[in-house]
């Protein structure tokens, strides 16, 4: 039976970081993935995500913290530019909670943002069409993380630190014992003296199997992609990344990124019903036509032409809060679902804390708030 220090199930954000991690630190890894590398069906594929120190929790932005950095060290050693500098918008209704909420953490975070009126942002940015009751802030540092590439920078980077990856390799079961671990696949059974479980949308199916009942929701959410009447106006470097809290409008938090690598603007909802990861992907007229609902009142000309609209999984918890902890029987077997639609900026830093938990037990972060048990406050 092949033989591996630590094996990685699942190579999406978060997996790829963590064979990257645990590679470089010198493990013998494994990084078995059930389609191909970069696949459309996880969470991960895509031209863009978002990176923000925008968050109404003080732990997203240690987090975030970490993260940056980390992005420009992960771009210097695979050569290639990951993450793009948009500046950030954020708008809401007056006195709305999240928008406060918000604005209280960054302050007491000491991160740096300007509140500006709706006629700043539309001179600054005429793009956009706010009207004058709604409260703006900017946050310079909002920037788009080049998704894919980051994907297969991870898992390029794991190769070269000497990880083995296998691609069309599902795993069908897991067998903890007090030493390690054995992973069957259809072909094969590898051993390794630890695991790492990051499988996104398929996490509760994997994890049941270990007598874990995670209490994880796969929803269907949505990008959607539209060509602006003057294209150039909505590129990178001159229009920002916003989010606009109208969710009594829209239902969802609406979110929107500049087009990047001929993407086309893109604009979405925070939230959709839930899906069968392995079920098909059609995407869904209303939320393709609330995005363009959103556009024509917020924006000038920004969807003008709807270009593409793909079905992506959310990995929803019930608070929203990321699950990263340890099987209690077995602590070797370490377990990831950091998504509910806002991981992936984190993905380079939590890959490294599951490769150190994997080994130690310990991580170089305080992980207890993601932990099953937290009460989470
Ligand atoms: C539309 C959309 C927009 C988003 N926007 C943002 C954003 O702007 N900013 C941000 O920070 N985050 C954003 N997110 C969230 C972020 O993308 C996710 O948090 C992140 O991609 C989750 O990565 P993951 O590795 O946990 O899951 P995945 O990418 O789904 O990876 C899990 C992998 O495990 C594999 N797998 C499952 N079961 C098995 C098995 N049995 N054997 C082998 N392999 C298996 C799957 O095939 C998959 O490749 C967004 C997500 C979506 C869908």
């Amino acid at each position: 039976m092949p033989k591996f220090d630590t094996i990685v199930i699942g190579a999406g954000a978060m997996g790829s970081a963590a064979a990257y991690h645990a590679a470089k630190s010198g493990q013998r890894v494994l990084l078995l993935e059930q389609f191909e590398i970069d696949h459309q069906r996880g969470s991960s594929y895509g031209y863009s995500r978002i990176i923000r120190y925008v968050y109404d929790y003080p732990i997203y932005i240690r987090l975030a913290q970490l993260a940056y950095p980390q992005w420009r060290e992960l771009e210097a050693e695979v050569d290639e530019n990951l993450m793009v500098t948009a500046d950030g918008v954020t708008f809401s209704p007056p006195d709305d909670h999240d928008y406060t909420a918000t604005l209280a953490t960054m302050r007491e975070m000491e991160i740096p943002l300007e509140e500006i009126t709706p006629e700043e942002l539309v001179y600054r940015y005429p793009q956009f069409r706010v009207p004058p009751e709604m409260s703006v802030f900017l946050q310079a540092e909002t920037a788009v993380l080049r998704a894919s590439r980051c994907v297969r920078a991870h898992v390029r980077l794991a190769e070269r630190h000497g990880a083995v990856v296998k691609e069309n390799t599902p795993v069908t079961q897991i067998l903890p014992n007090a030493q390690g671990v054995e992973v069957v696949t259809a072909t094969e059974t590898y051993s390794a003296a630890r695991l790492i479980i990051t499988a996104g949308g398929w996490m509760r199916a994997l994890m049941g199997s270990l007598g874990i009942d995670l209490p994880l929701v796969p929803i269907a959410a949505q990008e959607n992609y539209f060509i602006p009447e003057n294209p150039g106006e909505y590129e990178i470097g001159r229009f920002p990344v916003f989010l606009a809290h109208l969710k009594h409008e829209f239902g969802y938090m609406m979110y929107g990124l500049p087009s990047i690598d001929g993407s086309g603007v893109k604009i979405g909802l925070h939230g959709a019903d839930p899906l069968d990861p392995d079920g098909d992907r059609i995407p869904d007229r209303a939320q393709i036509g609330k995005a363009q609902a959103f556009g024509e009142k917020y924006l000038n000309g920004a969807v003008k032409t709807h270009k593409q609209s793909r079905v992506c999984i959310y990995t929803m918890t019930p608070d929203e809060h990321f699950i990263i902890d340890q099987h209690p029987e077995y602590a070797h077997v370490v377990f990831a679902s950091p998504c509910s639609g806002h991981g992936f900026k984190f993905s380079n830093v939590i890959g490294q804390l599951l490769a150190e938990l994997a080994v130690s037990g310990q991580s170089s972060f305080d992980i207890s708030f993601f932990r099953l048990s937290s009460p989470k406050k």
